[in-house]
């Protein structure tokens, strides 16, 4: 079992193998994004990582529940290979019942429905989208590639085909100047996906990102703990997404917070304000990067 790098997962693959089908992130341009800057971006061979999936079965035996493909957008693998990833998933680990991947937008859209459909049938559970903002003028000052329609598009796309989807934004993206816009065109993006799952990061740099130097020169705010707040409490009395699960549990963040929409935005709200008047926030120290 070969990993390259510093590998990441979401928080809620904590429990689940990793494996690399790609190396780094085919677009590696997000002002703020530090996770892949040092990897050449590549699509792994197919025994390569075949090979992992043997090494694995040796180590674990057949009981390998979860599995979770990384990269950073290990969806731009061509469907006929990762329809051949996921039957040797199955083969190997019989009783897997989750297996789930990182993956853009444009991945997604690049895709045919019926290509997303034949993923759905093999196994692939749910895929994990950095929306990180719904603000167009945002996506464009970090250099995302993609608008909020070209996510809320695979978004869809994603439901109609059977695959889950986690959506992820980060607080603070917008610095001070775009607080109000980043947080209710958030809450739209979420609101026109209806994802099954969304959760806020908080922004968190490496002083040599683009965006750190940007704040270094004074073109950029950083967001207090209050602020964050207050943002958050503006994107959950936008919300109306029924049914999405929704959890700030990054080491990130500020506050932990988690419910589902929109039966809990009200005890969520009492959660940020509580937080607020106690100033209740994880220590600057405790907290880790994007
Ligand atoms: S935020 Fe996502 S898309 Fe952007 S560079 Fe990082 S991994 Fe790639």
């Amino acid at each position: 079992m070969r990993y390259e790098g510093d590998v990441y997962r979401p928080p809620s693959e904590a429990r689940s193998l990793i494996i690399q089908v790609t190396i780094g992130c085919s677009h590696n341009k997000c002002t703020f994004c530090h996770m892949y800057t040092a990897k050449q971006f590549r699509i792994r061979k197919k025994e390569e990582i075949m090979a992992d999936l043997d090494d694995c079965r040796e180590m674990y035996g057949p009981y390998v529940r979860r599995v979770f493909f990384a990269d950073g957008d290990a969806l731009i693998v061509p469907t006929p290979m990762l329809l051949e990833l996921l039957d040797y998933v199955h083969r190997n680990f019989p009783g897997a019942e989750r297996i789930t991947s990182y993956g853009t937008a444009h991945d997604v859209i690049r895709k045919s429905e019926e290509e997303l459909k034949a993923l759905a049938a093999a196994g692939l559970q749910m895929v994990y989208l950095g929306a990180e903002s719904g603000d167009n003028e945002i996506l464009k000052h970090i250099r995302k590639g993609e608008t909020a329609e070209d996510i809320i598009e695979a978004g869809q796309k994603l439901k109609r085909c059977g695959i889950m989807t986690s959506v992820t934004l980060i607080s603070g993206l917008g610095g001070r100047v775009a607080l109000e816009r980043h947080a209710v065109s958030s809450a739209k993006l979420i609101n026109a996906m209806n994802p099954e799952y969304a959760s806020i990061l908080t922004l968190h740099l490496t002083d040599d990102s683009p965006m750190a130097q940007e704040i270094a020169r004074g073109e950029m705010e950083l967001l207090t703990p209050d602020e964050i707040m207050d943002e958050t409490e503006l994107f959950l009395k936008n919300i109306d997404s029924p049914g999405t699960v929704f959890r700030t549990n990054h080491a990130s963040n500020y506050v932990a917070l988690g419910g589902t929409f929109n039966e809990d935005i009200p005890a969520l709200l009492a959660k940020v304000a509580e937080a607020k008047r106690q100033r209740r926030y994880r220590l600057e120290e405790w907290r880790r990067r994007l």
